[in-house]
C-alpha cells in the first residue's frame, strides 16, 4: 500500500469513531436560535441508539414526550433485530435454528431476502458469523484467519434460510442472520410513520447517518442533506442534495473499519469471500422515498460495485445513487442531477 493511503487509513481510524457516533450523512439544512427556524419551532433529540447516536429534528409540531417516545420505539425494535443483544428476537432465532417470529421480524426478514433474490445474493442477510469474528463494532475488531474465515463460510447462503408463515427455519443450524444492512432503515421508517400519526410533517429521523427527511422544511424549501467527504470530518461534504419525503442513506468503507498488519478492513463484506469487499468504492448514497429500502440498496450497490450496481438503480423506480471511487470521483445514476441537486 502507498505510504500516501497508508497515512490516510491511519487519519480514517481516528475519525471513525467520532464520525459514527455523529453522522455518516448530515442532514444539515439551516439552523436558527433558540429552537426556532423561519418562524417554525424546533425540537431536537440526540441519543445513543441502536449502536450509534441518532438525532431525531421535528418541526413546527410534536413535544418532548413524542421525541422521547421515538427513540423508546427504535429501542423496543433494536430488542427484536440486534443480532448481538442476548435479549433480542433476532438472537433467540439465530440461536435455536428455527421458530415462530414476530411479525416484524418476520416483515424485515422477508424484506432482506427480497433484496438477496433481487442482488442474486450480493445481499446476503446470513453474514453473521462472518461480521462476528472480524469485531466491527466491538474495541478489539480483528481479522479472521483463512482457516476461520473458511469455516464460518460454510454456514452463509441467504438460501439456507426458509420462511413458512411466520416460522422461521435456518436450515443450516449454524447460520447466523445478520439484519444490520437494513434495520436501521426499516426504523427509520417506522419512526416516521409514528410522527405522521402525531400530526408531525416536517422531521428529520437521523439514525447514526441512516437519514430520512418527513415532509419539507416548514418554509416550504426542501432539505438540504449533505454526503460526507470520505475519512473526512463529518462537517466536511462532498457533496449536498435537495430532498422531500426522501431518505439518504450511505454505505462507507470508513463507517466501521480498522487496520491490521498494514491492511484495511471494512464492514461492508463480499458474500463469496467473506472478506471486506475490494472493488475500487469508497462509498455508496442511496436516495428513494422508503428508508429500508435506501439501507438495503445502498449495501447492494456497494457489494455489487459501480457498474452493476448502477445498473440495477437505473432499473428501478425512485430510486437514485451516486457512487464514490476511490479517486474520489462522484458517479450518479440517471436522473440524480435533475432530481436532486
Ligand atoms: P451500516 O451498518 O453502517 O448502516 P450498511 O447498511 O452498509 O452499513 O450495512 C453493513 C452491515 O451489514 C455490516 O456491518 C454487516 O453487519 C452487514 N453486512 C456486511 N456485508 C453484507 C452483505 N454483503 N449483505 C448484507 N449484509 C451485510
Ligand atoms: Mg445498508
Amino acid at each position: 500500500m502507498p505510504a500516501a493511503t497508508k497515512n490516510i487509513y491511519k487519519k480514517l481510524i481516528k475519525l471513525t469513531f467520532s464520525a459514527m457516533l455523529i453522522l455518516c450523512l448530515t442532514a444539515c439544512s439551516f439552523s436558527g436560535p433558540f429552537g426556532a427556524e423561519n418562524g417554525a419551532e424546533k425540537l431536537s433529540k440526540t441519543d445513543f441508539v441502536l449502536d450509534t447516536v441518532s438525532t431525531v429534528t421535528l418541526y413546527g409540531a410534536g413535544d418532548e414526550a413524542l421525541l422521547e417516545r421515538c427513540f423508546q420505539l427504535c429501542r423496543e425494535y433494536e430488542l427484536i433485530f440486534s443480532r448481538t443483544d442476548s435479549r433480542s428476537e433476532l438472537y433467540a432465532l439465530n440461536h435455536s435454528g428455527g421458530m415462530a417470529v414476530s411479525d416484524e421480524l418476520l416483515e424485515l426478514i422477508t424484506l432482506a431476502r427480497d433484496y438477496a433474490e433481487l442482488s442474486h445474493g450480493a445481499f446476503d442477510f446470513t453474514l453473521g458469523a462472518v461480521s462476528e469474528m472480524y469485531g466491527f463494532s466491538s474495541d478489539s475488531p480483528r481479522a479472521p484467519s483463512d482457516a476461520e474465515l473458511a469455516a464460518a463460510m460454510e454456514h452463509t447462503g441467504w438460501e439456507k434460510v426458509s420462511i413458512d408463515g411466520n416460522i422461521v427455519t435456518l436450515i443450516d443450524p449454524g447460520a447466523v442472520l445478520d439484519l444490520g444492512a437494513i434495520a436501521k432503515g426499516y426504523i427509520a421508517d417506522r419512526v416516521a410513520e409514528l410522527l405522521l400519526e402525531n400530526g408531525v410533517d416536517s422531521a428529520i429521523i437521523n439514525l447514526g447517518g441512516n437519514v430520512l427527511c418527513l415532509g419539507s422544511r416548514p418554509d416550504g424549501e426542501d432539505f438540504t442533506v449533505g454526503l460526507q467527504y470520505p475519512f473526512e470530518d463529518v462537517s466536511r461534504t462532498i457533496a449536498n442534495i435537495r430532498v422531500r419525503d426522501m431518505s439518504v442513506v450511505t454505505s462507507g468503507v470508513y463507517q466501521r473499519c480498522f487496520e491490521q498488519d498494514g491492511v484495511f478492513y471494512h464492514h461492508i463484506l463480499d458474500p463469496v469471500t467473506g472478506r471486506p469487499c475490494e472493488n475500487g468504492l469508497l462509498a455508496v448514497s442511496v436516495v428513494s422515498p422508503r428508508s429500508a429500502d435506501c439501507d438495503a440498496l445502498s449495501t447492494v450497490c456497494f457489494v455489487l460495485g459501480l457498474e452493476d450496481g448502477l445498473e440495477l438503480v437505473d432499473s428501478l423506480e425512485d430510486v437514485y445513487a451516486v457512487f464514490i471511487t476511490e479517486d474520489y470521483g462522484l458517479h450518479y445514476s440517471k436522473g440524480f442531477e435533475d432530481a436532486l441537486f
